[in-house]
């Protein structure tokens, strides 16, 4: 029922725990009547495990200089939808993956899809967040995947029962940042231990918990005050299998960023497959995803289909089934730092590539009533994917944590 909004840092710029959202306020800032301020919850050592572009995390990452000397972090925007289909074409335990169409070697991603128990099948496709064309949306082109006969053949005849969008992850062990500092850790996607080579992060994600509370725990155990910097964890961190698997798989996304596909995938077949990823070199990636859209007038306007209501569904029927909810009066929790440039600046040049990146209709341009035109933020429709936040070439989108609970409310996804 209420989220946690901001960090404790003490005068000394030690973590002292977090201060949660306050309750009851209005749109317009002002104090209803059921106004109930943040608590303050202490700890000896606060652990953030917020998941990919943590709100909380990606400050301590700034004010700690965590990233400082590593690669910039890379993500990716994974959209999913359960379906149910008919028992005749239900495989239990059967796993697809692609690449490829309808992205390319400038805007990269995969898809998956899996039979799950019961006739459930789940299909997603994860579009990386360096994509270059301010015209594409991640959410259409996931659209349009479904009507590849690939996939179509699994699909047909059933019913979608669940839509979800959420960024992940994934620049690696050369992006990772430090992730500890005076009174705390950066723990698992919020720090980025997701195994991009496997398109898996639950197994490192835990592991990467498991060592940070072995580490507070026995910290505790040996008397401290807490409030120090676990030094002890980055050790563990480094003698865990969590790092060697990390390591092996470091080259795997600089190389289908810098390669492409097909040549990137080759490279990283012959790496994973015959030297197991034990090789003497590391590629990078130094550009960060914000910055990688061309402006709108050197890029090809994409045409997308209309969605059929078979295979193919827009945004906002797809947001019905996220189970989105968000109390009406509040504070918008999409921030922008600077109201002007979505018009001024992100509309003349990219085309304002949020009404496409954003995977649930938040943001509009729409005519103001007087011959211009507005951004629209329609924030109740945000499925908290982040992407928003990290893809403005302006980077002038901050994700708040909304008011309550509000959210998507995934269940079985
Ligand atoms: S507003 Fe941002 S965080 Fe919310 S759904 Fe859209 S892109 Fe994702």
């Amino acid at each position: 029922g209420f989220a946690a909004q901001e960090a404790i840092i003490d005068d000394d710029g030690v973590v002292r725990g977090i201060v949660t959202n306050d309750l009851g306020v209005a749109r317009d800032g002002s104090h209803k009547d059921d106004y109930y301020p943040g608590m303050e919850l202490r700890a000896k050592y606060t652990l953030f495990a917020e998941g990919c572009r943590g709100h909380i995390g990606k400050r301590l990452i700034s004010r700690y200089e965590l990233d400082k000397d590593r690669d910039p972090q890379h993500y990716g925007i994974g959209l999913k939808e359960l379906w149910e289909i008919p028992a005749d074409k239900h495989e239990p335990g059967l796993v697809v993956h692609g690449a490829g169409w309808p992205l390319n070697d400038d805007n990269p991603g995969g898809w998956f899809l899996y039979h799950l128990e019961d006739n459930m099948v789940s299909v997603g496709l994860i579009v990386d967040l360096s994509y270059e064309n301010p015209y594409l949306s991640p959410f259409d082109e996931f659209q349009r995947l479904k009507h590849h006969p690939v996939l179509a053949k699994h699909l047909e005849g059933g019913k979608r029962v669940s839509y979800g969008a959420r960024a992940i992850t994934k620049g690696g062990l050369n992006a990772l940042p430090k992730m500890v500092f005076p009174g705390g850790m950066l723990i698992g996607c919020d720090a980025g231990t997701l195994n991009f080579a496997k398109i898996k992060g639950s197994h490192t994600a835990m592991k990467c918990g498991m060592i940070a509370a072995e580490v507070c725990g026995d910290a505790i155990m040996d008397g401290a005050e807490g409030g120090d910097t676990l030094e002890r964890f980055t050790t563990a961190f480094e003698d865990s299998w969590l790092f060697a698997e990390l390591k092996q798989s470091r080259n795997f996304g600089p190389a289908i960023h810098k390669m492409g596909a097909f040549f990137g995938g080759a490279f990283n077949f012959i790496e994973q497959s015959i030297f197991r990823g034990h090789v003497p070199w590391t590629l990078h990636d130094r550009q960060p995803d914000h910055a990688a859209l061309k402006p709108a007038s050197e890029a090809t306007r994409i045409e997308y289909p209309k969605p059929d209501g078979k295979l193919s569904f827009d945004k906002l029927s797809s947001v019905f089934l996220s189970s989105t909810n968000h109390e009406e009066d509040q504070p918008v929790h999409l921030v922008l730092s600077d109201t002007r440039i979505p018009i001024e600046h992100n509309l003349p040049t990219y085309a304002e590539p949020a009404q496409r990146y954003c995977p649930a209709g938040v943001y509009e341009v729409v005519d103001d009533g007087s011959g211009g035109q507005r951004f629209q933020i329609n924030a109740q429709n945000c499925v908290h994917c982040k992407t928003c936040d990290i893809k403005d070439p302006s980077q002038n989108i901050t994700w708040v944590a909304p008011a309550g609970g509000g959210g998507p409310n995934y269940g079985a996804m």
